[in-house]
C-alpha cells in the first residue's frame, strides 16, 4: 500500500483493521454515475484500506481502486 503521513504530526501512518461490529469489511460508496454497472447488478462499493497515527491516533480511511 501507499505511504500515509499524518498531517498534524508528519509521521508515517501504520496500517490497520477497522471492522465494522458485525465484523464486516467496511465499504466505501464509489458510485460515479454509472447506472449500466447498477443495472447488471455490479456493486458500486469498494474496499477500504486504513491508517493510524502512532502519534495522535487519528485514524484515516482510503477508498480503494481509484
Ligand atoms: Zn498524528
Amino acid at each position: 500500500m501507499a505511504e500515509y503521513h499524518c498531517p498534524d504530526c508528519r509521521v508515517t501512518m501504520e496500517e490497520t483493521a477497522i471492522q465494522s461490529e458485525s465484523g464486516g469489511a467496511l465499504t466505501a460508496d464509489s458510485d460515479d454515475g454509472s447506472a449500466v454497472l447498477e443495472k447488471v447488478g455490479m456493486s458500486t462499493s469498494t474496499a477500504v484500506e486504513s491508517v493510524r497515527c502512532p502519534e495522535c491516533g487519528l485514524v484515516r480511511l482510503y477508498a480503494d481502486g481509484n
